[in-house]
């Protein structure tokens, strides 16, 4: 059963790995991102208390967050294994769902961490559209819809979420290495870090993160 946690710089390609992972081995995807951006978009109680933190390409407080991935890891679906997109983001959040797992029995396979340089993230970054409706991610160059503005999915609406934005990117980036970068040392002392090279086309980097669950994935 897949257990593991993808992290990694905004625009390394955790979304779209995590997304082909479920496809292929029927875990869930749990991208934080995702889950925050549809309640800011319902003004649901938890969208009003973090809309601004994303919006700024700030890092959400770490209670709030281990809150939402507990209930969330709760569910029928995540029973059958789960790919964490976006979690844990600090060594907060990373010794919170330690102590999670541990009371559930479902230890980590690995901690996959995807890597890019700066100027391949903000590339993809700036010119991602993301679907309103599904979560799919396209971009206007490298991989674009079949009709402009429409997910070849599920027919969502794709827009330029508010923190692809320069001034947010660059924001985003630094919050990643003060904060999230540090989770490589984490988990490489666990035994559990699998780095990745994240530049490529999707395939390419699909058949580094199969490599690099190896056994973990069965
Ligand atoms: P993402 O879609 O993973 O790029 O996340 C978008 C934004 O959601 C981040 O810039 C944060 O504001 C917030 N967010 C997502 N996951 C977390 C997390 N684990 N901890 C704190 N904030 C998060």
């Amino acid at each position: 059963m897949l257990r593991v946690v993808f992290f990694g710089p905004p625009g390394a390609g955790k979304g779209t790995q995590a997304k082909l992972l479920e496809r292929k081995f029927g875990a869930c995807q749990v991208s934080t991102g995702e889950i925050l951006r549809k309640a800011a978009r319902a003004e649901s109680p938890l969208g009003k208390q973090t809309s601004s933190y994303l919006a700024r390409g700030d890092l959400v407080p770490d209670d709030v967050m281990v809150k939402l991935v507990a209930e969330r890891l709760k569910e029928p679906d995540c029973g059958s294994g789960f790919i964490l997109d976006g979690f844990p983001r600090t060594i907060a959040q990373a010794d919170d769902l330690e102590h999670m797992l541990k009371q559930n029995g479902q230890p980590l396979a690995s901690a996959l961490c995807l890597n890019a340089p700066d100027d391949v993230l903000i590339k993809r970054l700036s010119g991602r559209r993301t679907c309103k409706k599904c979560g799919g991610l396209f971009h206007v160059v490298f991989n674009p819809s079949a009709k402009p503005g429409v997910c070849d999915r599920c027919g969502g609406e794709l827009y330029q979420r508010e923190d692809d934005h320069e001034e947010q990117i660059a924001a985003r980036l630094r919050v990643y290495e003060e904060q999230t970068a540090p989770l490589k040392e984490y988990y490489r002392g666990r035994g559990l870090l699998r780095e990745i090279d994240g530049v490529g086309s999707v395939d390419e980097v699909r058949e580094r993160v199969s490599r690099a669950l190896g056994d973990g994935a069965k």
